[in-house]
């Protein structure tokens, strides 16, 4: 929620107060030098103990509710037939409309069986845009991942409201090019992840929804990042300012035949799962299920992460909750365009990116722009963010660097962890870093993993710039910080 003092500023205010903490610290700048040259200069490899504040991601780093703790007590662990199950059940028929539910271990475990049982041999799947993790598995089932985004989608600074459309004239170029028959289905993913947690509008589900059905396409969204998508919408779109989040939600619903969820998004839990209105999906789900995450009431989740999803399930509705993240996103934002930093606009759902081509202009994208910000960003600050470019892609099949469409250096805002102050001294370092940023180089890989190499990966610094940005800083700020 957002407030207005009397000053007329308006700020984003926390709608729950702190009862569990986990105490910081902030290691000073050497032990933070030490840290990233022994980490390859991929924040991945960092260890917690070194650093303060962490932006990586907002994957399963959520606070939870009370509510969702205390569920926990009373999980049923039942290997079959568990109560915890049925719990879930409920919340995914109340919440998303869904009749049908498996439970799986996480969102990349949803996206393995539907590889499996929609994804064919020359199949093509159109989608807004990709997830890591989302290509691996489609590309894994020999099956071709088609990004239809908007010409907009890519541009970092921007007021359209919906980044996250699908177009509509190339959906239908996809079907004429390739045949409904080839097209496994089309997906829209929810505050897309990778173009700056950028939300569809309800308008272009719709139209998208429209042209599937008419050639019997079914429509699958990624869900992860639901609540923070039906948030923008009731804030950005024509039409719905009056709706509930829960209503907007179940209208989205409506325009799917199956939907999926990493929980350890707006769930702020763990696992994932699988939701259709079709029993024959449902059914080709069940069969897979035992093989790769386990029994049906289960489905490779604890019994208490299933609890606690069904609470999350319905918590993530209440627009307090929905709109926690997002609104101290936009502060976050908001203060970055204020000091000239190169941020990724409009605000979206999950982090503040940082356009690092324009932020550090001197790289070329072969020597990783997006990766050396990321490091840079945390030797100046102990602040964890993510590379979400060329090191996001792996090379192609004659072994050249993909390079890819935006360099973002992002920093996650895990829901309900992290407050006002904890924003101001992030953008604070960002600003000195943006003075300093001759000081900064290139990175080339001297450890590279074939699959997902952002992962695991190392790297080193073309030309020990990592040393000369630890003494400007320690020059400013003293040896302390
Ligand atoms: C996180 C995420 C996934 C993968 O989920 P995991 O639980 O990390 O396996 C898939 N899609 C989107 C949009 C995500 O944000």
């Amino acid at each position: 929620m957002k407030v207005k003092l009397s000053n007329g500023r308006s700020i984003p205010i926390e709608m729950h107060k702190v009862r569990i903490v986990q105490k910081t610290t902030l290691p000073p700048i050497r032990q933070r030098l030490r840290a990233m040259e022994e980490a390859g200069y991929n924040t991945f490899l960092l260890r917690t103990r070194d650093l303060f504040i962490d932006m990586l991601t907002d994957s399963g780093t959520n606070a939870m509710s009370d509510n969702q703790l205390a569920s926990m007590m009373v999980s049923d662990d039942a290997y079959a037939g568990g109560e915890s199950y049925y719990k879930m059940l409920d919340a995914v028929k109340d919440v998303l409309g869904f009749e049908y539910c498996v439970p799986v271990h996480q969102g990349r475990a949803a996206e393995h069986l539907l590889a499996k049982i929609f994804v064919k041999p020359g199949g093509v799947v159109p989608m807004n845009y990709h997830f890591t993790t989302t290509k691996a598995h489609f590309e894994m089932a020999l099956g071709k991942v088609l990004e239809i985004y908007r010409e907009d989608a890519l541009q970092t600074e921007s007021t359209n409201p919906f980044k996250g459309n699908l177009d509509l004239d190339k959906f239908q170029k996809v079907i004429d090019e390739y045949g409904a028959d080839r097209v496994s289905f089309v997906r829209m993913e929810a505050t897309t992840n990778l173009i700056g947690g950028q939300p569809f509008s309800l308008e272009n589900l719709c139209g998208v929804r429209k042209i599937a059905e008419k050639h019997g396409i079914p429509v699958i969204i990624d869900c992860s990042l639901i609540s923070e998508n039906a948030y923008f919408i009731q804030q950005r779109e024509a039409g719905y300012a009056d709706k509930t989040i829960a209503e907007i939600v179940l209208e989205m619903m409506s325009h799917a035949d199956l939907i999926y969820l990493s929980g350890r998004k707006s769930t702020c839990v763990r696992g994932g799962l699988i939701a259709t209105k079709h029993k024959k999906y449902f059914d080709q789900l069940v069969a897979w299920l035992p093989v790769y995450e386990g029994f049906i009431t289960y489905g490779g989740m604890s019994s208490k992460e299933i609890e606690a999803m069904a609470v999350g399930l319905r918590e993530m509705v209440d627009p307090d909750i929905a709109s926690s993240s997002a609104d101290l996103i936009e502060y976050f934002v908001n203060q970055m365009v204020q000091r000239g930093i190169p941020a990724v606009t409009p605000p979206g759902g999950l982090a503040g990116h940082v356009d690092a081509m324009k932020f550090l202009p001197h790289i070329p994208q072969s020597q990783y722009p997006a990766g050396a910000m990321a490091a840079a960003l945390f030797l100046a600050s102990g602040v964890r963010s993510m590379e979400r470019g060329t090191i996001s892609m792996d090379r192609d099949e004659q072994g050249n660097d993909v390079l890819s469409d935006v360099e973002l250096c992002r920093m996650a805002v895990p829901r309900r962890v992290y407050s006002m102050s904890h924003i101001d001294y992030v953008v604070d370092r960002l600003e000195w870093l943006l003075h300093h940023r001759d000081l900064v180089g290139g990175l080339e890989f001297y450890h590279e993993p074939p699959v997902l190499r952002f992962f695991t990966g190392k790297l080193k610094t073309l030309d020990n710039w990592g040393s000369r940005l630890a003494d400007a800083f320690a020059a400013d700020f003293g040896e302390n910080y």
